[in-house]
């Protein structure tokens, strides 16, 4: 069950995304398809981090959700994670990184059987991968860019509740131990001072003996 309010914060989210979609179609590189640069795209690879045309696009889910997972700028809702993911690759950072290999008299295919051969070389048997910048990538990137629902980011979310968990268990032990720690010096006090003054009635009480 959702309640209005709940569905206004979606839709406010939702207008969010959008903006931020838009305004990333706005920058020179991701005015055209990454893969055979047609005008325009209007889909994306959210965990590659690309923006394409409809024909790409359909490709792109041709190779399977392992290597891209296809969604609809426009018509498709989009999740926090995947919008960051977008917005830390890019089609400018995504040519640096998927095409760094490419030969210079490359020319882009353009029929459809083509672009599904390089599309297939370069995402899938990652033919002009630069090996090196992704391993320098920076850590929150790689961290962003997994996607949520794959297995593999799945085991990264867990991993990382997980040590937040611990964190927080950690945290809490302190807290625990120094309220522990209060606690027995109060008593250890409480404990003292009466004995003390025991011993020392003793001894007042020895000392009015003698
Ligand atoms: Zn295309």
């Amino acid at each position: 069950m959702t309640t209005r309010s709940e569905r206004e914060k979606a839709q406010k989210l939702n207008e969010q995304h959008q903006a931020i979609l838009s305004k990333l179609l706005r920058e020179e590189d991701n005015k055209y398809c990454a893969d055979c640069e047609a005008k325009g795209p209007r889909w994306a690879s959210w965990n590659l981090g690309v923006f394409m045309c409809i024909r790409c696009a359909g490709i792109h889910r041709n190779l399977g959700v392992h290597i891209s997972r296809v969604k609809s700028v426009n018509l498709d809702q989009w999740t926090p994670e995947q919008i960051q993911s977008m917005v830390d690759m890019g089609n400018t950072r995504a040519r640096k990184l998927y095409e760094a290999h490419l030969p210079e008299s490359f020319r882009r295919p353009q029929t459809d059987q083509a672009v599904e051969v390089f599309i297939r070389d370069k995402y899938e048997r990652k033919k002009y991968y630069d090996k090196e910048a992704a391993a320098t990538a920076p850590q929150k990137s790689s961290e962003a860019a997994p996607p949520s629902s794959s297995p593999s980011s799945q085991a990264d979310r867990n991993r990382q509740e997980k040590e937040r968990e611990k964190k927080k268990e950690e945290k809490k032990k302190e807290k625990d131990a120094d309220k522990g720690d209060r606690h027995n010096n109060t008593k250890a006090e409480c404990r003292a001072s009466p004995k003390k003054g025991t011993e020392a009635a003793v001894d007042l009480l020895g000392l009015g003996k003698a």
